[in-house]
């Protein structure tokens, strides 16, 4: 864990619970738990107005996530949120056509 970097829940709240509630829904009891968890590691930073898209944990970019890589979409009622998971370790999340979420200023 990289501690300098801020709870995922801490930042976007709303959005955790909405993640934690899909990922039951779905079936993924596990990564329902473990999405409390994650720390926002930094945005995607492609620029694109629909992309809101997360980094859960460090992974150099256009690097493949190799064997354990699976994707988990869900189905929120706006947009899309697709999870990238390896090893059952979130490393992306993918919000895209979402309405902007509102940031909670974390102290550091
Ligand atoms: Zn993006």
């Amino acid at each position: 864990m990289e501690p300098e970097h801020p709870l995922l829940r801490d930042v976007f709240p709303g959005l955790v619970d909405e993640l934690s509630a899909l990922l039951e829904s779905e079936g993924e009891d596990g990564l329902a738990v473990s999405v409390r968890d994650v720390r926002l590691v930094g945005e995607c930073g492609c620029g694109d107005d629909f992309c809101q898209s997360i980094r859960t944990a460090e992974h150099p970019r256009g690097q493949p996530y190799g064997p354990g890589h699976r994707c988990v979409p869900l189905l929120p009622s706006k947009g899309m949120l697709v999870l990238d998971v390896v090893d059952d370790r979130i490393m992306y999340i993918e919000v895209l056509d979402r309405p902007p979420m509102r940031r909670l200023n974390v102290e550091r």
